[in-house]
């Protein structure tokens, strides 16, 4: 056996935890390359199902911060959005571009990544996945063991560190041969294949593209906001978040700094209410009667609240009224 064959060859996977990305990794283990993995973390997908997928599979998981990449492409993506504020072509080229970092820095030979040609309908058309290599400044160094016998043969195939009739040709939306294949490796915990990123679902864009209408995009720490309590934007310009429960308002408790107003119900439990970067004096009293409304008054015309300006603490009585009335406020 030559040298170059003989080479455990390294390879870095992008792993969502959805059962595509978990096959790549089992399909090029199973020919003895040595494989890790790679998750991306923002606020808008969750990273526990690559967490535990990485445990199960004993494969080590490097976790890298991908929050101003993805802030940067929502506010102005090159290849657009998909049906909501899903930058899904140019986030998937830029989370390819970024293991195309490690895979240099660290001493991989290739990155893998799930990808099935035509699975679906935006960013995994065969234009697209070009596009996606192309963007992403991997070019042949991107392994796509599902369906790579169905595209070019890629350099570590050439160079024999992969053994390219191992590959697959999957091809299309259909699920049978992977849930065959999930069997075979004995992969049991996946969560379905198009859920998970709050960027495609629609309520949860409305409360960003108001971030985005108003050039706010840059304070990652107002972007994590986004995952407590109900928005409302106050007439004054500013907005308010209302949390919804013990586990919202401790959040925004958490969450508040010294410019931001708080105000919370003081004799009877309510919500703690924020507003990020303060607000008017009309907001403030608004979100007063907002906090007290949302309280749980019994009945009451008014409610207790304490607001938290600055250094300062006030305390006064807020006008409980219809939320109805708010109803139009909420994003
Ligand atoms: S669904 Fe979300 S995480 Fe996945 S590529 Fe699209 S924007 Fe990125």
């Amino acid at each position: 056996m030559s040298e170059k064959a003989a080479k455990v060859g390294r390879g870095l996977s992008l792993l969502s935890g959805g059962l595509d990305s978990q096959l790549a990794i089992c399909i090029l283990r199973e020919q003895g390359l040595h494989m890790e993995a790679v998750v991306f973390k923002s606020p808008f997908f969750k990273i526990e199902s690559a967490k535990s997928a990485a445990l199960d599979m004993g494969v080590k998981l490097h976790v890298v911060s991908f929050t101003r990449d993805i802030l940067e492409l929502i506010k102005d993506p090159p290849h657009g959005f998909g049906g909501n504020l899903n930058p899904c072509i140019d986030c998937h080229a830029l989370m390819i571009k970024r293991a195309g970092e490690m895979m240099r820095s660290m001493g991989f030979d290739f990155v893998a990544t799930g990808e099935v040609l035509n699975q679906r309908p935006m960013s995994q058309r065969r234009v697209a996945l070009e596009i996606v290599a192309q963007s992403s400044e991997l070019g042949d160094r991107l392994v796509r063991p599902l369906s790579a016998l169905l595209l070019e043969p890629t350099q570590p195939e050439l160079d024999g560190i992969i053994d390219r009739s191992q590959l697959l040709r999957l091809n299309g939306r259909g699920r049978r041969p992977q849930m065959e294949l999930a069997k075979k490796f004995g992969l049991k915990s996946y969560p379905s294949p198009s859920g998970g990123c709050l960027l495609t679902e629609s309520g949860f864009c409305r409360r960003l593209n108001d971030m985005r209408n108003r050039g706010a995009l840059d304070d990652e720490r107002l972007v994590w906001m986004l995952l407590y309590g109900r928005h409302l934007a106050l007439p004054g310009g500013g907005k308010c978040i209302v949390g919804r429960d013990n586990r919202d308002n401790a959040a925004l408790k958490q969450a508040r700094q010294l410019e931001d107003v708080m105000i919370h119900t003081v004799n009877i439990p309510g919500p703690t209410v924020l507003l990020p970067l303060g607000g008017t004096p009309a907001d403030i009293e608004l979100a007063a009667s907002i906090c007290a409304s949302y309280g749980d008054h019994g009945g009451a015309h008014e409610v207790m609240v304490r607001i938290h300006q600055g250094e300062h603490t006030l305390e006064q009585s807020a006008p409980v009224v219809n939320r109805e009335l708010f109803k139009e406020m909420i994003l």
